[in-house]
């Protein structure tokens, strides 16, 4: 799109660190970093980045965690209109779609960020990796600079937005990551189509279903979405979003794409289970 994206934008101004440029990252994002500072310590390079480890031995995928990632946080805002916070709103959806898909059952789940506090890129990535996470979906708000553009668009990784991860890493320097394996990318797209059809179901307008080459996308393990919720830019679309009843909307529909997603995911029955149903039907 030609439209200046700023919700991406102002992190990755705001995401930069000479030590984490040229660090790698070993630690977890201390919870109880002073605001301002940097959550993740540059350690030695030879350390490795958690996805670069050996891939755990996980004999059911099924139960490897569901990460929600609110947007920003902290000194990093986000899109800001008319005292209405991107990291505000991307968190209050965050809780509420954790909530539910806790209720639903659908497996463990876990948050980038739980409060208002700032996690960097890198970190977003590296601790979806530690935690083994098996979908990551990252919530964020829109902006540009007119008040017409309204509705939801769904990215998954891919070359199909110019303004992608090559531009946003030279001004903030984190560390590069490859493009993710194609079987990521394939469910990473699959996912981001699931989400969109729940967020259709609940009512709510998705603009568009998109590929881009954002940061958070990239992850080599985890198939891995952004949802832009709504534009903060159109007036109406920023009273919704601060509104929690149509954020309980925006996490319910999200849940239900999440679910339907999963339910396709899941493994056929095994043979044996097949063959007695088979037998059982023929008597
Ligand atoms: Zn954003």
């Amino acid at each position: 799109m030609a439209e200046l994206r700023t919700c991406l934008g102002v992190l990755f101004l705001l995401s930069f660190s000479p030590a984490q440029a040229f660090g790698r990252i070993t630690q977890l994002p201390r919870r109880t970093a002073p605001v301002g500072a940097t959550s993740i310590p540059a350690v030695a390079a030879a350390a490795v980045r958690p996805w670069e480890a050996p891939a755990p031995r996980d004999p059911q995928p099924e139960s490897r965690p569901i990460i929600i990632d609110a947007g920003h946080g902290g000194e990093d805002w986000g899109a800001m209109i008319t005292g209405r916070y991107e990291k505000d709103i991307t968190l209050a959806v965050a809780r509420k779609l954790r909530d539910r898909l806790q209720a639903q059952g659908l497996g463990p789940v876990r948050m980038t960020r739980d409060s208002d506090e700032f996690i960097p890129l890198n970190g977003r990535v590296d601790e979806t990796s530690a935690w083994g996470g098996g979908l990551f979906i990252s919530l964020h708000a829109n902006k540009v600079f007119r008040r017409g553009p309204h509705g939801i668009v769904v990215y998954s990784f891919g070359r199909g937005h110019g303004r992608g991860d090559r531009h946003h890493r030279r001004r903030r320097k984190v560390p590069p990551l490859p493009a993710p394996p194609s079987v990521q990318v394939r469910a990473g797209a699959a996912l981001g189509v699931e989400l969109a059809r729940g967020l259709r179901r609940e009512g709510l307008r998705v603009e568009s279903v998109e590929r881009a080459g954002y940061y958070v996308l990239k992850n080599p393990r985890t198939p891995s979405v952004l949802v832009e919720l709504g534009y903060l830019s159109n007036p109406a679309e920023a009273k919704l979003l601060a509104d929690p009843e149509y954020q309980d909307r925006l996490a319910a529909a999200l849940a239900d794409g999440l679910a339907e997603h999963l339910a396709r995911q899941a493994p056929p029955a095994p043979m044996g289970a097949l063959q007695a149903k088979a037998g059982s039907g023929g008597r």
